[in-house]
């Protein structure tokens, strides 16, 4: 049975228009298996799909949405929130239009910058105007119990900016991961509190970050795995149990692009006056 959204299950935008708490992520969900993992997930209960040209799979979840959404098919377009990105190079209005999924009245554009992502939320008929004149509404950012972003949440709301959070399970499946990394999915003190709960690892990060206002938005191409990180919002964690899974914090960045230089793999714009890495925010 598809899980019933209660209105807890959305982040307001500055905008008034809300955000699903958590999204299916696509990023590494190769053509011939995302078309199938979006319509689970429609089947399940999201309501928000995170995605970007640079994931080489818009199309396919195009194609998904066409199956899904629309008159007498039980989903109305605009009840889906949809993200993409625009990547580095794609900053300029002119490459805008062709970056964004097709048949979408409404988008939310990333601006990728030096990797420190801004969001604006924008409607199909502004887009060509001035993108960068629209007050931002979203950060989206490496975020999960190893990089807890506590000052940056602050700060967002602070300037009632929405935190999304990236690579929320540690980005397992990630290309370059290292044999020695920590493991968040083995973490003992999330470990402890899935056994109290009977619930995942999984569901209780994604509850964590739910329960303190954070956007989600795990991947997964497993029919299972993609209904079991939306089943989050049938319990609740204890105030001291949410400062629990705060404590693990290590500032683990799993996402840092590298190069190789004389041989070593450095970070790729460590050199950059605005690298952001380095700074709480
Ligand atoms: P993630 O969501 O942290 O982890 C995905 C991995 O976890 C996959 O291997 C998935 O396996 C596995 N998984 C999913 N649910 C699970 C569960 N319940 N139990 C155990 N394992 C589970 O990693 P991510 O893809 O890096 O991040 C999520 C999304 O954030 C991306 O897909 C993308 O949309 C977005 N993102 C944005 C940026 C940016 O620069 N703005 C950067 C990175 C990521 P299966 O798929 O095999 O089930």
């Amino acid at each position: 049975m598809a899980h019933r959204m209660s209105m807890n299950d959305f982040a307001v935008l500055s905008t008034g228009r809300k955000m699903p708490l958590v999204g299916l992520g696509t990023w590494k969900s190769e053509p011939g298996q995302v078309k199938q993992a979006v319509i689970w997930a429609l089947q399940s209960g999201y309501r928000h799909i995170d995605c970007a040209p640079i994931y080489g799979n818009e199309p396919e979840i195009g194609e998904a949405f066409q199956e899904m959404m629309g008159p007498e098919k039980g989903i109305r377009r605009e009840d889906v929130f949809v993200t993409s990105k625009l990547w580095n190079t794609k900053h300029h209005p002119d490459d805008v239009e062709p970056c964004s999924p097709k048949n979408l009245s409404y988008i939310v554009v990333v601006l990728n910058l030096n990797e420190f992502n801004s969001a604006v939320e924008c409607k199909r008929e502004q887009r060509n105007s001035s993108v960068a004149s629209i007050k931002p509404t979203v950060l989206q950012v490496e975020s999960h119990p190893y990089l807890a972003q506590v000052e940056l949440l602050a700060h967002c709301r602070d300037r009632s900016l929405v935190m999304t959070a990236y690579s929320p399970l540690g980005s397992p499946d990630r290309a370059w991961k290292h044999p020695e990394e920590p493991v968040l999915l083995e973490e003992p003190a999330i470990a402890a509190l899935a056994k109290k709960y009977n619930k995942t690892p999984a569901q209780i990060i994604i509850r964590w970050q739910t329960q303190r206002g954070v956007v989600t938005i795990p991947k997964s191409i497993t029919e299972s795995r993609i209904k079991e990180n939306i089943q989050v919002f049938d319990f609740t964690l204890e105030p001291e149990e949410m400062n629990q899974v705060t404590a693990v914090h290590r500032g683990w960045r799993y996402i840092v692009p590298t190069i190789t230089v004389d041989g070593k793999s450095v970070p790729r714009d460590a050199a950059h006056p605005h690298y952001p890495f380095n700074d709480p925010y």
